[in-house]
């Protein structure tokens, strides 16, 4: 770890110093919205994520944190999905939807193409030639 410096909270923006993404206050704000929203789902673990939002004014990107770092176990939790980062379909696994990952590999293929086209293309003009006398 290299010494603390002085920075802007990721979530208020504050000045602090950084010894994490977010300041203290930010910090302790999440950790309450934790125990709320873990307590609502231990005394009705069938809630959807809207209810466990309404109920504890928790947000809905908080809880889907909370279930991305593991803290919240939606195995436990028949009701609990969420929504995809992407385009906010309701998902109980990862942080996209199998429709957005498929558009996300599709887009990545097309652009390792283009990429592949246009070494093909100077490869087949001097690089490649040149390189190999050099
Ligand atoms: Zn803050
Ligand atoms: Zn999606």
């Amino acid at each position: 770890m290299g010494t603390p410096k002085l920075g802007n909270c990721s979530r208020c923006g504050k000045l602090f110093l950084r010894i994490r993404n977010f300041c203290d206050e930010c910090y302790q704000k999440q950790e309450d919205d934790f125990l709320k929203a873990a307590a609502f789902l231990r005394d009705f673990p069938g809630s959807t994520i809207q209810e466990v939002n309404e109920a504890t004014k928790v947000t809905v990107a908080q809880i889907r944190q909370f279930i991305w770092d593991g803290r919240i176990l939606v195995s436990d939790l028949p009701n609990l999905s969420y929504p995809c980062e992407t385009c906010g379909n309701m998902i109980r696994a990862g942080r996209t939807c199998s429709t957005c990952i498929e558009t996300l590999n599709k887009l990545a293929s097309q652009i390792n193409n283009e990429k592949n086209e246009i070494n093909q293309e100077r490869n087949g003009k001097t690089g490649g030639y040149i390189k190999n006398y050099l």
